[in-house]
């Protein structure tokens, strides 16, 4: 079985927008220490998966092939800075208020990543900056990370402020 790291999009891998979505490849800027991290993540051998809420998409404001396109330029950047991309990527379309099965904080995105790359979830973490996030992946039976300087206590493994910090806790301990 795979040991998987499955990570937030917003806010962990591009910088969130405030109030608004990200609608082009323009707007879609890495977090700083973003590359460091995911190649150390990938230099450990996880399975690296994107799980990210779009609901951008039911409201009309970009097209499932807009996402697709700001999802290859995620991929090219990322291979070309850290060496490494996703493994594979889950986006959920639907609308927050739909009782939707894959939108976090529900886990079906996870779910269906864990049985069809294998994962043992006891060995794996979701990294993410909202409570949503941690919700998923307590749900999915991950450990979890929360990345986000202003909400601790809401049910994680772990909290840091930035990636910065992740990236030196991970890189100090033997248990990634
Ligand atoms: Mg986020």
């Amino acid at each position: 079985m795979n040991k998987c790291f499955f990570f937030d999009r917003d806010g962990i891998v591009n910088v969130k927008l405030e109030n608004d979505y990200v609608k082009s490849i323009d707007e879609f800027v890495f977090v700083e220490g973003f590359f460091d991290f995911f190649k150390l993540v990938k230099e450990k051998n996880y399975v690296v998966i994107l799980v990210t809420n779009q609901q951008c998409i039911a409201k009309k404001i970009i097209t499932t092939n807009t996402l697709d396109t700001i999802h290859s330029y995620m991929q090219t950047k990322l291979l070309k800075h850290s060496g490494y991309n996703f493994d594979d990527i889950y986006y959920c379309p639907d609308l927050d208020g739909t009782s939707s099965k894959n939108r976090k904080p529900a886990a079906g995105m996870l779910i269906s990543a864990i049985e069809k790359h294998n994962i043992d979830t006891n060995l794996s973490w979701t990294i993410g900056d909202s409570v949503t996030d941690i919700e998923a992946g307590n749900k999915a039976g991950t450990k979890t990370i929360m990345v986000n300087e202003n909400i601790k206590n809401i049910g994680a493994t772990l909290y840091f402020d930035n990636l910065k910090q992740v990236y030196k806790y991970f890189s100090n301990t033997r248990t990634l």
